[in-house]
């Protein structure tokens, strides 16, 4: 009765005021493709997309350091969200940045997430013609079209300035892309080092840690000497400032980059990008954020950040805004730079319908691209389970592979364990781990699923959707991971288990990854998370090459080997199936199993393969027949053989 007396009007000012509803925004999604900054000598075009700033100002500077603003432009509302701005006048070397109104206060001036070319530390944007950032030949360098098999591939995994910066390196731009683009460089001992290495060594791809521009590193003149791995972008699309020669020039940067991707592609070495996509560096303060408050981020049901990556915040590719954008930036550097492959970071952050959409347009443009990620994340997501690029989904991936934890941990122990051993240093019962790792997880009649350590089942389709690795530059190296887990053993047994370890890796079906320098017994001293250790304890030691060059031969033929032999890295499904066959009744720790090279077009046979994984040597039977040693000068087989402790023996009839 008493509401009769309350006009329509008040009620529902009071409902509103009772239910307090919290109206979520709308992001009107733009579908053009010119956002950030348009250049030509005659004008200069900004778009930004952000819907619910109040205004938007676009600020001009005459550096991209500390200098005041020169000049500020209003920018005009446009369409779906976005704000523009035309100047016509050649601004060639003028930099910018974005300023955002939200509720009558303005945000930091910083550069737009399309950013390609920024200065110092990257707080600035720079207006260029990116033609003027071509090196002489670039014209030349040919994004490498050839279709290729994920297969086919071997990554090599390297920090630039790893690479380098070691004295001994004998590399004059120490530190720099630079450094990478030099040819023929030596160790004191007359070991070929840098660029000329990995040539040497055989693999195809080297797969390089960051390098977009992070910002954890201070570029600046004088800045203290600091280190870091670099998994916290600032600009996704530009390149890290303390890699080049001079960190203030927006165009050297993007140059130098260039001139150490045709480096590599000159000796015929493809490029893998280390993306980073899941969170970004900055947090609060995040350019994503003082654009478009909250829009790229996940968050928890009581409105908090969710933080999948461990890093305080984790995107939301599932937003069709933050989709567009890692694709956009993907594409670009593979048309702007030439890169051959991706890795993902955290991929499990991402969705797999994401994922699809990225390998679907990345592939349209380079069929031979190579596509892989972390199938995991470093905490809970309130994105559910079955929508995201975890390794346990990666058969719906299409054309995106995901590393097996499984046969990494294996081969060597759980990198969560520094006392755990794995089958190739003594630990019994790891045998179908590896097994699962030898077939690609995939489906296999002979594997026990039951004894994988983490998979309890097979996860891939194809073996083109498994890394197959037992270290990166996460955790303890290979040769650290042996020491610490096996104190007592003599260093002759712990060198034989490294090796064991690595004829694993490439004799396996799937995609193989090296991290640097363990072909030649690469240590960090044990330092189990060097992210922003110091330059003595990541970098490559060059001298140890002359000291292990019995390793390094060996990786070397092992490589070839597998170039060599379509067999030991088959394109589907069904041949790993059927032409792989494991031997039974075997001592414990030891593994050995038969290849048949039936339509896999190899000029061999069949393998016969065995891994003696235990303290002691033991005695196997061979399948019928005569069998040659693919090292030591084809040496002759039949029947029998030992196999003495930790090591391999890799067999093949004709
Ligand atoms: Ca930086």
């Amino acid at each position: 009765m008493r509401f009769t007396l309350i006009t329509i009007g008040t009620l529902f000012i009071m409902m509103q005021t009772m239910a307090q509803p919290v109206k979520p925004l709308i992001y009107p999604v733009y579908s053009g493709h010119d956002l950030g900054l348009n250049y030509s000598p005659s004008a200069s075009s900004f778009r930004v997309w952000s819907p619910h700033a109040e205004a938007m100002e676009l600020l001009l500077y005459k550096d991209g350091d500390e200098s005041a603003a020169f000049r500020t432009t209003n920018m005009e509302r446009s369409k779906d969200g976005t704000w523009f701005a035309q100047l016509s006048e050649d601004l060639n070397g003028i930099f910018y940045c974005f300023r955002a109104k939200f509720k009558g206060k303005w945000n930091k001036a910083v550069p737009d997430p399309y950013a390609k070319a920024v200065g110092v530390n990257g707080k600035r944007a720079q207006v260029m013609d990116l033609k003027n950032s071509n090196p002489p030949g670039w014209q030349n360098d040919q994004v490498n079209q050839t279709p290729m098999q994920p297969t086919d591939a071997i990554i090599y995994e390297l920090h630039i300035r790893d690479a380098s910066i070691s004295p001994n390196s004998g590399i004059k731009n120490k530190g720099k892309y630079l450094g990478l683009a030099e040819l023929g460089t030596k160790s004191p001992e007359g070991e070929l080092t840098g660029l000329s290495h990995i040539k040497d060594l055989g693999v195809t791809h080297v797969h390089l840690l960051p390098f977009f521009d992070y910002n954890s590193v201070d570029e600046r003149k004088g800045a203290p000497v600091q280190y870091n791995w670099g998994y916290d972008p600032l600009n996704y699309n530009a390149p890290e400032g303390s890699y080049s020669t001079d960190a203030y020039n927006p165009l050297t940067r993007i140059k130098e980059l260039k001139q150490m991707i045709m480096a590599f592609h000159n000796q015929g070495i493809k490029v893998v990008f280390d993306a980073v996509y899941n969170h970004t560096g900055l947090t609060e303060h995040s350019y994503f954020n003082e654009l478009v408050p909250g829009y790229y981020y996940r968050h928890k049901a009581d409105g908090s950040l969710s933080d999948a990556t461990a890093c305080g915040n984790e995107t939301a590719s599932e937003k069709p805004m933050m989709r567009k954008f890692m694709i956009e930036s993907l594409l670009y550097w593979v048309k702007e730079f030439h890169i051959d492959g991706f890795r993902f970071d955290l991929m499990g952050v991402h969705d797999i319908a994401t994922m699809n959409l990225i390998s679907k347009e990345l592939h349209k443009i380079n069929p031979g691209i190579l596509l892989y990620g972390e199938g995991w994340t470093a905490g809970s997501s309130p994105l559910p389970d079955s929508q995201r690029a975890l390794k346990k989904n990666a058969s719906e991936l299409e054309g995106t592979a995901v590393f097996s934890d499984d046969i990494r941990d294996g081969i060597k122990g759980s990198v969560f364990d520094i006392k755990d051993r794995g089958f190739a240093t003594g630990k019994p019962g790891m045998e179908e781990s590896v097994k699962f790792g030898i077939v690609a997880a995939l489906p296999h009649p002979q594997i026990d699923y039951n004894q994988v350590n983490y998979s309890k089942k097979p996860y891939a389709a194809e073996p083109g959707q498994v890394v197959t690795y037992t270290e990166c530059h996460d955790n303890n190296t290979l040769w650290d991971k042996i020491e610490l887990s096996c104190p007592d053993v003599d260093k002759g047994e712990r060198e034989k288990m490294h090796k064991l370890a690595l004829t694993i890796v490439l004799t396996s079906q799937g995609i193989p990854f090296l991290h640097a320098g363990t072909e030649f017994f690469r240590t960090k001293f044990g330092v189990e998370n060097s992210y922003k250790s110091p330059d003595s304890i990541n970098q490559i030691n060059w001298s140890e090459k002359s000291i292990h060059k019995d390793l390094y031969n060996y990786i070397q033929q092992l490589i070839n080997l597998r170039k060599a032999h379509p067999a030991l890295r088959m394109h589907n499904a069904k041949l790993v199936y059927t032409n792989i066959r494991f031997s039974e009744n075997l001592p414990s720790n030891v593994i050995a199993y038969q290849i048949d090279a039936d339509g896999t077009g190899d000029k061999w046979k069949r393998f016969f393969i065995i891994f003696n994984g235990s303290p002691d040597p033991h005695s196997i039977t061979l399948p019928d027949g005569n069998w040659k040693d693919a090292f030591n000068n084809g040496k002759e087989y039949s029947k029998e053989t030992n196999l003495e402790s930790y090591s391999s023996l890799i067999l093949y009839q004709e």
